[in-house]
C-alpha cells in the first residue's frame, strides 16, 4: 500500500527502516473502537507488541487501555499518558519493586498469576498502607491453535492459576485483606484465527465466573485475550480482521 511509493528509494534509506502505515492503524483502532463499545467492552493495547511513541500516542488517543507485563512497560504507559485507570498488569515474574511501583501509580489492576504472586502483592500493599486491586489469572485450559510457543493459556503453559489451585486461592483471600479481587483475566495465545476459539473461552469462562459467585465472589470486570491473526502471507487481503 502506501509503502510502494518508498520501494524506488531503498537505497537511499538507513537500514533498519521501519514503515508504518498510521492511516490503517487509525481506521483499525476506530473499527475496534467502535465495535467494541456497542458491547460495552473496552480494548487495552498490549504495549510489548510495538512501543514507538507516536503509534503509542494515536492509540491512546483512541481511547484504548494499556496491557503491560513488565513494570518499564507499566511505566511507558504512564509516561505516554495513559489514565492509571486503563492500565493493566499481568507476567508470572513481576518483581516487588515492579509491583511497588504499579501501586504507586495506582493502575486498575495487577493480573495475578498465582497464589504466591497474591500473598507478594498482599504483603507489599499492606506495607505500603494501600489496597491492591487485583483479576485472576485463571488458566482456562483452552487450545488457541496457534503456533505453540505464542500459546498461552492451555494447562501446561506456565501462565495463570490452574482449576486444581483455585479452591486453595480462594481460601486464602479471607487472609489477604490488602488484596481487592476485581475480576478474572484469560489469555490464550497470540494470532489467533479460528474464531470457535473464542467461543470455547467464553463457554469457559461462563462458567468458571458462576463458579465464583456461587461461592459469593463478585466480580466486576473479565479480562480476555489474545488478539486476532495478522495475515503475514497476505497483508491487503483483509488489512482489518473481520
Ligand atoms: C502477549 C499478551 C497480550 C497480547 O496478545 P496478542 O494476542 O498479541 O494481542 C495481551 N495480554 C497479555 C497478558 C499478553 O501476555
Amino acid at each position: 500500500m502506501g509503502a510502494r511509493k518508498y520501494i524506488g528509494r531503498l537505497q537511499e534509506l538507513p537500514t533498519p527502516f521501519y514503515f508504518y502505515d498510521m492511516d490503517l492503524l487509525r481506521s483499525t483502532l476506530a473499527t475496534a473502537v467502535s465495535e467494541a463499545s456497542r458491547y460495552g467492552y473496552r480494548i487495552h493495547y498490549a504495549l510489548k507488541a510495538n512501543f514507538d511513541p507516536r503509534i503509542v500516542e494515536t492509540i491512546r488517543k483512541a481511547g484504548l487501555g494499556a496491557d503491560c507485563v513488565s513494570g518499564n512497560e507499566v511505566r511507558a504507559a504512564i509516561e505516554a499518558g495513559f489514565p492509571a485507570e486503563g492500565i493493566v498488569f499481568a507476567g508470572v515474574g513481576k518483581t516487588d519493586r515492579e509491583i511497588e511501583y504499579a501501586l504507586g501509580q495506582d493502575i486498575f489492576s495487577f493480573n495475578c498469576e498465582s497464589a504466591a504472586e497474591m500473598e507478594a502483592i498482599n504483603a507489599i500493599a499492606e506495607r505500603m498502607g494501600r489496597r491492591a486491586r487485583v483479576a485472576l489469572r485463571i488458566n482456562p485450559d483452552v487450545d488457541p491453535m496457534t503456533h505453540r510457543y505464542i500459546s498461552t493459556g492451555k494447562a501446561d503453559n506456565k501462565f495463570g492459576i490452574s482449576y486444581t489451585e483455585i479452591d486453595r486461592v480462594i481460601a486464602s483471600l479471607k487472609r489477604l485483606s490488602h488484596l481487592e479481587i476485581v475480576g478474572l483475566h484469560f489469555h490464550v495465545g497470540s494470532q489467533i484465527g479460528c474464531m470457535e476459539v473464542f467461543e470455547h473461552l467464553c463457554e469457559r469462562v461462563n462458567a468458571i465466573r458462576s463458579w465464583f459467585r456461587e461461592r459469593g465472589i463478585v466480580l466486576r470486570h473479565l479480562n480476555m485475550g489474545g488478539g486476532l491473526a495478522v495475515d503475514y502471507e497476505n497483508p491487503d487481503r483483509e488489512p482489518i480482521p473481520d
